[in-house]
C-alpha cells in the first residue's frame, strides 16, 4: 500500500482537507495525519467522511472529530 492508498477519497472536495476550515496549518496537518492520510481506519473515524457515506454533505461547521452521532449530525444539517 502506498501513501495515495492511505488518502481519503474525499480530499479533492473536502473543506477541511482543502484548508477552508482551520486557520492554523499545524492544526490542519494534525487532522490530515490522523484522519485523511491514515487509511480506512482514519477516515472511518471521521464524521465528515461518515456523513458522505450517508449521502449527506458535511459543511464547514462539521469537524472530523465532532462528538455528535451521525444521526444527530444529519438532523442538525437538515434543520439548518
Ligand atoms: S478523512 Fe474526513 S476530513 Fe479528511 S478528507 Fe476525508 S472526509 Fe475530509
Amino acid at each position: 500500500m502506498n501513501n495515495n492508498d492511505n488518502l481519503c477519497p474525499k480530499t479533492s472536495t473536502c473543506a477541511l482537507f482543502q484548508g477552508n476550515i482551520l486557520e492554523s496549518e499545524d492544526a490542519k496537518d494534525i487532522f490530515i495525519k490522523f484522519f485523511c492520510a491514515n487509511g480506512e481506519e482514519g477516515r472511518m473515524d471521521c464524521k465528515r467522511f461518515l456523513l458522505t457515506l450517508e449521502g449527506v454533505a458535511a459543511d464547514i461547521t462539521i469537524m472530523t472529530n465532532d462528538t455528535r452521532s451521525i444521526e444527530e449530525l444529519i438532523k442538525y444539517l437538515k434543520e439548518k
